[in-house]
């Protein structure tokens, strides 16, 4: 399997505000993933839109759209074997309150509407391409090799 899938990972303004941002990088790097690139950021309206189109008709939708341009972001590409789909069993279920403890939503978040992180949709696929290409340009993204991917990886 290569170890360069890429997904992309957000702290949402509820996760920003409430200081997770360095606990959700330390999940991920503890992982064994592999930062890419990362833009601290305040998503407007726009992009609001354009990101979370696939809810677009959805009753919620226009929460959502305030909720996530409320405050500022930490937008992140994330590099890994089998990255996308190895986040989101990271993030837990959509809902905090039906999320597994040892998740992060199961142990950061108890609402919904405020769940502390968004991942890339291993079942929709292209989607992580399609949403590093919305948040960053291609000079961005940084390829380096981490020292330690032999200790990760056994078929280095
Ligand atoms: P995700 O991929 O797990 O983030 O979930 P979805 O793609 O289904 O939904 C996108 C985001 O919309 C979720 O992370 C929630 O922040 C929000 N959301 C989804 N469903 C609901 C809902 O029923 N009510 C509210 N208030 N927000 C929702
Ligand atoms: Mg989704």
């Amino acid at each position: 399997m290569s170890h360069d899938e890429r997904t992309f990972v957000m702290v949402k303004p509820d996760g920003v505000q409430r200081g997770l941002i360095g606990e959700i990088i330390g999940r991920l790097e503890e992982r064994g993933l592999k930062l890419a690139g990362a833009k601290f950021m305040q998503i407007d309206e726009e992009l609001a839109h354009e990101h979370y189109g696939e809810h677009e008709d959805k009753p919620f939708f226009d929460g959502l759209v305030e909720f996530i341009t409320a405050g500022p972001v930490m937008a992140m590409v994330w590099e890994g074997a089998d990255a996308t789909r190895q986040v989101r069993q990271m993030m837990g279920t959509t809902d905090p309150a039906e999320a597994q403890p040892g998740t992060i939503r199961g142990d950061l978040g108890l609402d919904l509407g405020q769940n502390v992180i968004h991942g890339s949709d291993h079942e929709d696929p292209g989607a992580n391409e399609r949403e590093i290409d919305l948040f960053f340009d291609e000079d961005e993204l940084v390829d380096w090799e981490k020292s330690d991917a032999e200790w990760v990886y056994e078929d280095v």
